[in-house]
């Protein structure tokens, strides 16, 4: 906390003191990095410090974080973070890989990566005072914010696209957000939700408006080094794919192994590879075309996190990948739909957005990408159970049967 020194602009490079800007830079309205006097940190902890803190949750990390501890123990704040990093042998040879993980974020207090940056937010806006934190949201973001202002008794309210899937509405609802469902797509979700934060003086979440989402994120970066990469990381640089919607867990992964490689404690980042939906493809467009433009597309998936038709985080998604000789890739919603199961045989219910980046390490192996040698890391960044209707599309139907022996032994004969 008392490291926390103030912004630095993403396009301009303006400097800010933590007192004079909220959310966007006042010249040229890019996102702004939060900066850290790393230092002074590196001088008051050490990996081994961090290695024996029981805590297992993001907070283990509050060193490296711009909040003072939030309290709130014994309530799901202190419980995001510190997911589980498989390595499903299974999955890893139906690739030829030699080592893939996956890193889980479905065991979130609300099911996906975006508690993360709720929590940080959450006590962010704890400590300037903020009483109602407002979100837009494709459903994941908004349940994140509910869950965790719901945990410290704190106001959250939420625009949603209509269009969200049901299971992710009842999530805000039971949480107890005050809920509007835009008539629109996400994009007018976001414009609305900052016109009203502007009007009513409510604290905005909004991805890549809000400079702190991306110091909750930057936590599952700190977890992949402590995890696979600390303290001695494997032969060959790590691949960590991810999926890609606004761009802003991909900047904060990339912004958390940067903030290590800062203090001495990594020497080589990740390649980050961005997975996007054919059908929401801005970023992955840009880079393709070797340019620093993202031009808005008009997003069609089936994977709703990742749809979006203009990033308000592209540019650092961009840089994440290129600075890191990582990549953005698409894949279509057909081989989203058929990297559910894939993940689902080895015990692992992922979204379709989740489910993308796998089906994304498949795309980058076929076009040589990377080797079946390199580590692999794909993250799971939402719960199936968010979007049961996807989960249903990808695995099929199973037979309705008579109770009695002879049905069963004839629906055995035709589902085998
Ligand atoms: C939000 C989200 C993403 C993408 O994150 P961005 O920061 O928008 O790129 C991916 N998967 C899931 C499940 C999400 O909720
Ligand atoms: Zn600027």
């Amino acid at each position: 906390m008392a490291s926390f020194l103030g912004y630095q602009c993403s396009l301009c490079g303006t400097r800010y003191a933590p007192d004079e800007v909220t959310y966007l830079c006042p010249k040229d309205s890019a996102v702004l990095d939060l900066r850290m006097d790393w230092p002074a940190v590196a001088a008051a902890t050490s990996p081994d410090d961090l290695r024996a803190n029981p805590e297992r949750s993001m907070w283990r990390y509050l060193p490296l974080l711009p909040v003072a501890d939030p309290g709130h123990h014994r309530t799901p704040l202190r419980a995001v973070g510190w997911t589980p990093l498989y390595r499903p042998p299974a999955l890893a040879a139906s690739l030829g890989l030699d080592a893939l993980y996956i890193k889980d974020e479905s065991s979130n207090p609300t099911a996906s990566f975006k508690d993360r940056a709720s929590a940080l937010l959450v006590a962010r806006a704890s400590e300037t005072n903020a009483e109602v934190i407002v979100t837009a949201s494709t459903g994941n973001a908004g349940a994140a914010l509910a869950g965790m202002a719901a945990a410290v008794s704190a106001q959250a309210l939420i625009f949603a696209p209509k269009t969200a899937p049901p299971a992710k509405i009842a999530q805000l609802l039971v949480y107890g957000a005050r809920v509007f469902l835009v008539d629109g797509n996400y994009d007018a979700a976001v414009a609305l939700s900052q016109a009203a934060a502007d009007e009513f003086g409510w604290y905005c979440r909004n991805t890549a408006y809000n400079p702190f989402t991306v110091e909750g994120k930057k936590t599952a970066a700190y977890e992949v080094w402590e995890q696979l990469l600390a303290p001695e990381p494997p032969d060959r640089p790590l691949s960590l794919f991810v999926s890609v919607g606004d761009g802003n867990i991909i900047a904060g992964l990339h912004k958390g192994f940067r903030d290590l490689v800062e203090l001495g404690w990594l020497t080589q980042t990740p390649r980050l590879f961005g997975v996007q939906a054919a059908g929401s493809a801005a970023i992955a467009r840009a880079f393709e075309a070797g340019s620093e433009q993202i031009e808005p597309v008009s997003a069609d998936t089936l994977a709703d996190s990742i749809s979006v038709d203009l990033p308000s985080d592209g540019l650092r998604a961009l840089r994440a990948a290129r600075q890191t000789d990582g990549a953005f890739l698409t894949v279509s919603d057909q081989e989203i739909l058929a990297a559910i199961p894939a993940l689902g045989r080895v015990g692992i219910f992922a979204e379709p957005a989740g489910a993308a980046a796998f089906a994304g390490v498949r795309k980058a192996l076929e076009s040589g990408l990377i080797k079946s040698h390199d580590p692999v890391l794909a993250f799971n960044t939402g719960s199936g159970l968010k979007d049961v209707a996807a989960a249903r599309q990808a695995a099929g139907e199973a037979p309705i049967i008579a109770p009695t022996l002879s049905a069963l032994k004839e629906a055995m004969e035709t589902h085998p």
